[in-house]
């Protein structure tokens, strides 16, 4: 009576061992697909599958039943992975592996496999049971992700991003190139080692009016780096912040645009407008723009500034005698002693043909008047073989607060009229 208890127990529980296991197997979120293990007749056939196997395939479970689950596989589906798969399950041997296999539909899904077979009592195999899950979506992130990875590390443009606590994590070929650093030099400091300034860039409150936003442009700027070899490159900079779910910021995204070489370029096209070909002085051009800049200064510091005008004495007949070619360079040895004489501090312009303008922002009259009569006794020192001695005529002014820079430059041509008149050689001070 009571094995007859226990049996009935038994085999209740057996029943209900199995319901659990049929509801598991039903709600996996795994695809399952049990087979048989007859290789004739066209098999091994589908016994048993599980409803995210029919979801998976597009199949329902009663068209799968008794099926090869070969009808799953397409033009796509790795040949050489169904041979050593083959192999596994005639061997017994556990198989992991992912190839391409068809929906009902045609569309093809990357599928991943775990198959063990089953013995039966006699040792025998009488079953296969696959484990299965679809992973297109994964592997077209992954393979999203790598392209993305490989075009932000390919990029010629200089990427930096940095963590929330402003340490490198990433830098791209890009940056290594233009920096000479490599990616294990930097990654995990912070970039300031980098910047030579940060006096350009805006302040972060800026940021505050993008705060909800998940990605924003925060602000783009001109940044100067400090290479590895001490060298600098000038960047156009685009910082991005990239914000977590909750609004925090994780991570900045520097993007930078080396523009080096076109800086270099704009300052000599700035150099070449600014500059007087046969003289190398100031153009005529430039000239207006630092006594327009000397008033300026002078007016809003209530402070002053003098100019010298020097015209070359009788120099039509240089040329006349001598010729164009030494005219020039007759200018420009007299332009070369001008210059030495002005020093650093001042300026030097080219007026006009044989005509030049000195702009003297810190001397009042008197140490205008003595550079004058320097220069002008060392002109009339100049030793040339060819031509003999030159001589220079001088206009000084100092300049009024009352009055515009074209009325000192009308008073001090005044005063060159007048040393001109005067006999040249000589210096004269506008009043
Ligand atoms: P003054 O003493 O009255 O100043 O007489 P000047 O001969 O120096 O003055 P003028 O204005 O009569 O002649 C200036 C000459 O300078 C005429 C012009 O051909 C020459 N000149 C102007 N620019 C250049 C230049 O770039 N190269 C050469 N070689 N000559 C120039
Ligand atoms: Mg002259
Ligand atoms: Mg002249």
């Amino acid at each position: 009576m009571q094995d007859a208890n226990n049996v009935a127990k038994s085999l209740k529980d057996e029943k209900h061992l199995q319901h659990l296991l049929l509801t598991a197997f039903q709600q996996s979120i795994s695809s399952i697909v049990i087979t048989d293990a007859d290789f004739n007749n066209g098999g091994p056939h589908i016994i048993l599958c599980n409803a995210e196997f029919s979801r998976m395939t597009g199949y329902d479970a009663s068209e799968l039943i008794g099926q090869n689950p070969r009808i799953l596989q397409g033009p796509e589906t790795d040949r050489a992975l169904i041979d050593k798969l083959k192999n596994c399950l005639i061997s017994g041997d556990f198989f992991h592996g992912q190839t391409i296999n068809y929906q009902k539909d045609g569309t093809p899904y990357v599928v991943e496999w775990n198959i063990s077979a089953i013995y039966d009592d006699d040792g025998k195999i009488c079953n296969y049971v696959s484990v299965q899950s679809n992973r297109s979506a994964q592997v077209k992130a992954e393979q999203e992700r790598d392209i993305l990875a490989k075009a932000l590390h390919d990029n010629s443009d200089c990427v930096v991003v940095t963590d929330e606590l402003g340490l490198v994590v990433f830098v791209n070929k890009g940056f290594e190139e233009l920096t000479g650093y490599s990616s294990s030099d930097v990654v995990g400091k912070p970039p300031d080692f980098l910047m030579l300034s940060n006096s350009e860039q805006q302040p972060p409150q800026k940021l505050e009016a993008l705060e909800s936003k998940p990605i924003s442009i925060d602000y783009r700027n001109y940044v100067v780096l400090r290479k590895r070899d001490g060298s600098l490159a000038y960047m156009t900079n685009n910082v991005t912040s990239v914000k977590s779910d909750n609004g925090q910021s994780a991570c900045n995204v520097f993007i930078g645009n080396d523009i080096t070489s076109q800086r270099r370029q704009q300052k000599n096209l700035e150099h070449l407008a600014q500059t007087d070909q046969l003289t190398g002085l100031l153009n005529r051009h430039a000239g207006e723009v630092v006594i327009k800049n000397a008033f300026n200064l002078s007016s809003s510091n209530n402070s002053t500034f003098s100019i010298i005008i020097a015209d070359l004495d009788y120099f039509k007949k240089i040329n006349d005698r001598f010729g164009h070619a030494v005219g020039d360079l007759t200018l420009t040895r007299v332009a070369f002693l001008l210059k030495d004489a002005v020093g650093n501090r001042n300026f030097c312009i080219r007026w006009g043909g044989e005509e030049f303008l000195i702009v003297l922002m810190h001397d009042l009259l008197p140490e205008a008047k003595k550079l004058a009569e320097r220069i002008r006794l060392k002109v009339e020192n100049l030793e040339d073989e060819l031509i003999g001695r030159i001589s220079m005529s001088f206009g000084v002014g100092q300049w009024l607060s009352t009055e515009s820079t074209r009325d000192l430059i009308n008073r001090v041509d005044r005063a060159l009229y007048e040393a001109k008149g005067a006999g040249r050689n000589r210096v004269v001070i506008a009043h």
